[in-house]
């Protein structure tokens, strides 16, 4: 599993992850002053608008989603979305089954549909060059019987450079080979900008190499994980056994890599201290790293990944830099090349025959609770986005994201902005000094929606007969494309995702918001919902990766993404204590009996969450403000259709196994609490629904950050 260090924001749960090109939006010129909207005592009240009667779902608001009969003033996300709820079991194929899934799946249908066509046209590479990869990429992912002829043998190579492990110089070779196609054991190497210069692109080299998710499923006390250690050892005897291992040999190999893994998640940093930029960022030239991890042979491994000129370098920690390099020297060669054969197995299974899909898939079911594989076709959808997504990409938005969506979809962007100028022109907690430089970093920051302006290029071959080759291939020329950004100025034309991605991110080096067309789509987002449900539905994810710039890791980077601190002492002391209450109020919130959120991992999610909402309410409101008439939507004011949109993009049913997972290891928080903490910090929500004093989603302790 990758994490690089980078502090890329994602806004949902579930991660993808690449990258491409971007167009510059001007900043905000309209600043809307929310104080002109309070009506002073002396004026007369002007007459309020007329009602036009509408239904929830010419709102762009899901009825049968809701559960009527719960309190919204009780559980509001029990009304919002019981009825969801009720009707959308888990497939079994999914730990979780939520909004953004029902997007996701409808997207791989039509992308499913895109590749059909691509993998049976006629048209030659030199015509449509786009139509001929994705097409042959999808072949050869979905040509079952010649990925079984094949078998194991897509890993030969690999497994031949790690049988020559004898001496730590060969298992630098032999890492550097792995790397080189993005396999991690041990550690990973990308680029990131530097976070002290922004405009320029270091190497990165962070900790990896863990089968498991996290540190603590390593070396945690607890029951549950202890249980997920014992099926992880013989889940990883069962996969060597399967490269054709003796049963013996396999028992001791996985002895060995469970050995390993536990002293890599020894020297790992946990999830909370990753989340300060501090602690994963110490710049070294080559030489600094050769003092701190001598034994690696650093021109050897930056040879033979083929950046030999690699200069500067961030490590995470040099603790992890120090111990892996004493481990390099007390672990066996014999168990390096169980490790390292773990590694090759384990990364390239899903590509290979059925035996090795089956039982890699059990590792996932354990983790996740996932019952059954996805069928193939969906595999290979994720697959091509996966490996030429900018490619895959650009049909997509032919058919899914035209015209006038894009321009819509901006014009909330820039109302967002907005609210939040007015929002900094008039907050108390911050001193003017830090409030300019606020207004500045506001003023320049980006946004990107859609798709990228220049579409990334795929300089390698795909064959329609060889799947294994392809994904391999397409992982090698990704660690070139990210490897070669080194030394280099930044690229500010990037796009992170890939545009049928479900999500979006805020990024602090880069200082900017990016919004893939796969998040812009219903229940988000329709060019036909009614102002109150895209300014709550999306409106409340721009807000959110908004105010990610202006939480407690984007507060660390000042308006050109530098690693600064630009916060007066005293805004800064108010600001940590609105995000203590934050943070209480989260680890109050009970996943199940005795398993809390972490508040303080999910401290930014959680502040971006509710300073999202409200500024898109304020924005909102901005933008109704002479509106000639209110609509109400079967009874439902505009202020509720906008909690019910907002609400409803968090609809989920989870296994607990994923929950449990999510809990421990994401910085977000449950689907639920996304809904009920903000919810109970904005008290425009209790007026909205006339909630009384001492109801659950009216407390009498309200914590706001932004
Ligand atoms: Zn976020």
């Amino acid at each position: 599993m990758r994490t690089p260090n980078t502090f890329v924001i994602l806004s949902l749960a579930s991660v993808a992850a690449t990258l491409a090109s971007c167009h510059h939006a001007k900043p905000p010129t309209k600043v809307i002053k929310l104080d002109e909207m309070v009506i002073e005592g002396k004026q007369p009240e002007p007459p309020g608008p007329a009602e036009k009667d509408i239904t929830l779902a010419e709102a762009g608001v899901n009825a049968s989603w809701m559960d009527r009969g719960a309190d919204p003033c009780g559980d509001f996300y029990q009304y919002a979305c019981g009825g969801w709820m009720k009707d959308n079991a888990i497939p079994a194929d999914q730990a979780a089954w939520d909004v953004t899934k029902v997007m996701e799946q409808d997207n791989e249908t039509a992308l499913n549909q895109i590749l059909v066509g691509a993998a049976k046209t006629t048209t030659d590479a030199k015509t449509d060059p786009v139509t001929a990869k994705i097409g042959a990429y999808y072949a050869a992912c979905m040509d079952e019987a010649g990925i079984e002829k094949a078998d194991a043998k897509p890993l030969a190579p690999l497994l031949a450079a790690i049988a020559k492990v004898k001496d730590t110089k060969s298992l630098v070779a032999a890492l550097a080979l792995l790397h080189a196609h993005q396999i991690w054991p041990l550690f990973d190497i990308s680029a990131q900008q530097d976070f002290k210069d922004a405009t320029q692109e270091i190497a990165s080299l962070d900790q990896d190499g863990l089968g498991l998710p996290d540190r603590d499923y390593y070396l945690s006390d607890d029951q549950h994980l202890a249980d997920i250690r014992a099926f992880y050892v013989t889940h990883v005897e069962k996969m060597l056994a399967l490269t054709g291992m003796k049963a013996a040999a396999a028992k001791t190999a996985a002895a060995d890599v469970m050995r390993i893994e536990t002293a890599i998640a020894t020297l790992s940093q946990t999830r909370v201290e990753r989340r300060d930029p501090y602690k994963v960022y110490h710049r070294v030239n080559r030489d600094g790293l050769a003092q701190l991890a001598p034994h690696l042979g650093w021109d050897a491994y930056f040879g033979a990944i083929g950046f030999a000129d690699v200069k500067d370098i961030s490590v995470n920690s040099e603790a992890y830099w120090k111990g892996i390099d004493a481990l390099a020297g007390t672990e066996k060669p014999a168990a390096w090349r169980n490790y390292l054969t773990w590694w090759a197995v384990h990364a390239l299974a899903p590509r290979l025959s059925k035996r090795f899909v089956d039982e890699s898939f059990t590792l996932r079911q354990t983790l996740y609770g996932v019952k059954e594989l996805p069928p193939r076709w969906k595999r290979c959808v994720r697959a091509v986005d996966e490996g030429l997504g900018e490619l895959l990409g650009q049909p997509y938005v032919q058919q899914k994201f035209s015209g006038d969506s894009k321009t819509l979809a901006e014009a909330i962007v820039t109302h967002i902005k907005d609210a939040m100028a007015a929002e900094l022109a008039t907050l108390a907690w911050m001193d003017d000094a830090t409030r300019k430089v606020a207004q500045e970093k506001l003023s320049k920051m980006v946004d990107q929606i859609g798709y990228p302006s220049k579409w990334r290029e795929y300089a390698f071959d795909v064959s329609p007969t060889d799947y294994a080759a392809d994904a391999l291939a397409a992982q090698a020329f990704e660690f070139h494309r990210v490897l070669t950004k080194v030394g280099k100025p930044v690229d500010k034309t990037e796009f992170g995702m890939t545009p049928p991605t479900v999500n979006a991110y805020y990024d602090p080096s880069m200082n900017e918001m990016v919004f893939p067309a796969g998040i812009l789509q219903p229940p988000y987002f329709s060019k036909d919902f009614d102002d109150a449900v895209n300014y709550g539905a999306t409106g409340g994810t721009v807000g959110h990766e908004l105010t990610h710039g202006f939480d407690d890791e984007g507060s660390q980077f000042d308006p050109d993404g530098n690693l600064r601190n630009w916060w007066s002492d005293t805004t800064a002391k108010s600001f940590k204590a609105d995000g203590a209450c934050v943070s209480t109020q989260y680890s109050a919130f009970e996943a199940k009996p005795g398993l809390h959120e972490n508040g303080d991992l999910t401290l930014g999610e959680n502040i971006a969450d509710i300073g999202g909402l409200k500024l898109a309410l304020a924005a909102y409101h901005a933008i109704r403000k002479d509106a000639k008439e209110r609509l109400v939507a079967d009874g439902f004011s505009e202020d509720q259709q906008f909690f019910l949109a907002y609400a409803q993009t968090w609809c989920t049913n989870a296994r607990a196994e994923q929950e449990e997972v999510q809990v421990r290891t994401n910085e977000h928080s449950l689907a639920r609490f996304r809904v009920l903490g903000p919810l109970q910090a904005i008290p425009a929500f209790a007026d909205a629904f006339q909630c009384k004093a001492g109801a659950a989603m009216k407390p009498a302790n309200v914590c706001t950050v932004w």
